[in-house]
């Protein structure tokens, strides 16, 4: 009984149209709503970066090489320590 037409996005559906997967009959309802492309348009923009991100985010293993080459003193390390009971 309910028209789709009339009914605001889940967030769900808002998460599916970011990414291309809204089906049509919602889609049209979004065009027509501007309260809900003003929640829409963020999250597809903040969806966009992210995976942007994530195309130029360092190989892995990027991190652990470099931090090997710089031998960064930690904490932990027992010579730092004050003093010890030995
Ligand atoms: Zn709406």
């Amino acid at each position: 009984m309910t028209n789709p037409l009339l009914l605001h996005l889940t967030p769900e559906e808002i998460e599916l149209w970011a990414q291309g997967l809204l089906p049509a009959t919602r889609d049209a309802h979004l065009a027509q709503c501007a309260a809900c492309r003003a929640i829409a348009e963020p999250e597809r923009k903040l969806i966009r970066e992210l995976a942007q991100l994530t195309r130029f985010a360092p190989e892995f293993g990027f991190v652990e090489r470099v931090m090997a080459k710089v031998n960064v003193p930690t904490p932990s390390s027992p010579h730092l320590r004050p003093y010890t009971d030995s």
